[in-house]
């Protein structure tokens, strides 16, 4: 192996990091990961760090999971990876059929994918094009908010709605219809609402906006987009209780696709094995990705029901076929493992055991408004988002080339957890294996840092 300088030297001499401003990386201590245990993660100096973003968002039951191991190590003594197009392979079969399973009633067929903006992208295409073997092909526009992330694709860009990350590409995406974003909080919008209820004003307010959005476009409209609960990238922002309930019957009457991009929430991140659950909705697609394969391998599934399977059967000449696929769609390793992750939920009842957990998150993160500069927690299962405010009583953000949130992290790493902001948000999403007595560390860990940062960056 390289040592360790040299390692560091060829991370900035020839590596391209995502989402990473390279001219300040050229300047920054680089942490390179060597291995895994459980929750923690150990860098090529044996330091140790809680993964408190369970590798993006990815990492369901630790790293080095003796069982995970194993199972992929089987996979791998028999074939590591033959091809969906025109054959089958027996892990891609057996996760369809658990897929189905554990999804909510009538998603009965799955497409799969290696990540999440591709089954997004997947979703979008499927959806257009049933509307075009049914009669309907004017529909043609997707409904999507503020604030959403389905992806760095050009499709998934589309329906996004972070200026920052989108704005740049905005004339190679296609046209939808944006919609302000179901968020119980942002410091500009309305507190009081959030603070003292349900949001249920909120909620009213914008299934109207997307009321207005379906009928101003009528007849349209392919189908609406959105995150589930929780807005992720656009800032861990939460959506008012009964919004997904209520859009899903919105979208039932104005009859046009619900899509729901479960790539975050999915796989017990919300407290459940799906938000979807949370409201009982069974959506026409659903994109899962990051922890399907325990945030080992890349995959990701579209799942939809039979309606919109069976739209595109016909005739081989009539060219209904889905005329898509990545060439390492259903890959036996990744599959091999998704089963072993599903078996462990299942072995380890982990869903009723996350509940304790969850509870304590929650009495724990109240404790993070007594910081001066905290303006906001807002938490759904074993995910949260604490927004650092200059001023929270004049709803003052730091400014965006403050970095407040990435010092805040840099703080964190010192004192060993890793994490990731969304600018001024630290976001907390440590695997769902985490024990309590690591999860009070991480928390420990974090009040900690943003105490220390947010105190010397007081006027
Ligand atoms: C991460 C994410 C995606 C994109 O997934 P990639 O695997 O990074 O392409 C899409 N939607 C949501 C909700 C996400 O959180």
């Amino acid at each position: 192996m390289l040592d360790k300088e040299t390692l560091v030297a060829y991370d900035k001499r020839y590596l391209w990091h995502p989402f990473t401003q390279m001219q300040d990386w050229m300047t920054e201590d680089v942490v390179v990961i060597e291995r895994g245990e459980g929750c923690y993660l150990v860098d090529i100096s044996g330091n140790r760090y809680i993964d408190g973003m369970a590798s993006m968002w990815t990492n369901v039951h630790g790293h080095n999971h003796p069982e995970i191991n194993a199972a992929l190590k089987t996979q791998l003594d028999k074939v590591a990876h033959t091809t969906l197009l025109g054959y089958s392979n027996i892990p891609a079969i057996q996760l369809a059929q658990k897929l189905v399973e554990i999804t909510p009633v009538g998603l009965n067929k799955v497409f799969y994918s290696d990540n999440g903006s591709t089954a997004v992208e997947i979703a979008l295409k499927m959806a257009y094009q049933y509307w075009q073997h049914t009669g309907e092909s004017q529909r043609e526009l997707f409904i999507h908010f503020d604030n959403a992330y389905h992806g760095d694709t050009i499709g998934a860009m589309s329906v996004g709605g972070i200026n920052s990350f989108h704005n740049t590409f905005d004339s190679l995406l296609f046209r939808g219809v944006r919609v302000s974003a179901p968020e119980t909080y942002r410091p500009d919008r309305d507190r009081d609402a959030s603070r003292n209820g349900s949001g249920a004003a909120l909620k009213t307010r914008w299934l109207n906006a997307v009321e207005a959005a379906l009928s101003a476009n009528a007849g349209r409209i392919a189908g609406i987009i959105l995150e589930p609960l929780i807005q992720g990238a656009g800032g861990m922002l939460m959506a008012p209780r009964g919004f997904l309930k209520e859009l899903s019957a919105l979208a039932k009457r104005w009859e046009v696709l619900l899509i729901v991009d479960e790539v975050m929430t999915g796989f017990g991140r919300t407290g459940k094995m799906w938000a979807c659950e949370h409201e009982n909705v069974t959506p026409d697609i659903l994109c899962t990705a990051k922890g399907l394969a325990a945030g080992y391998l890349p995959l990701a599934a579209t799942l939809t029901t039979d309606n919109i399977y069976n739209a595109f059967l016909g005739d081989y000449k009539d060219l209904k076929t889905f005329f898509h696929g990545h060439t390492f769609t259903g890959n036996p390793l990744a599959c091999a493992v998704a089963l072993e992750n599903i078996a462990i939920f299942e072995r380890e009842n982990l869903l009723s055991e996350l509940q304790l957990k969850i509870e304590h998150f929650k009495n724990r993160l109240q404790d993070f408004y007594a910081l001066p500069h905290v303006g906001d927690v807002r938490m759904c299962g074993l995910a949260a988002g604490v927004e650092l405010m200059k001023d929270r009583e004049t709803d003052t953000p730091y400014p965006f080339e403050e970095k407040v949130g990435i010092r805040v992290c840099k703080a964190a790493l010192s004192r060993g957890a890793m994490l990731r902001p969304l600018v001024n948000t630290i976001v907390l999403m440590p695997p769902l294996g985490i024990s309590i007595v690591e999860l009070d560390s991480l928390l420990d860990i974090v009040y900690s840092s943003i105490e220390v940062i947010t105190k010397n960056r007081e006027d």
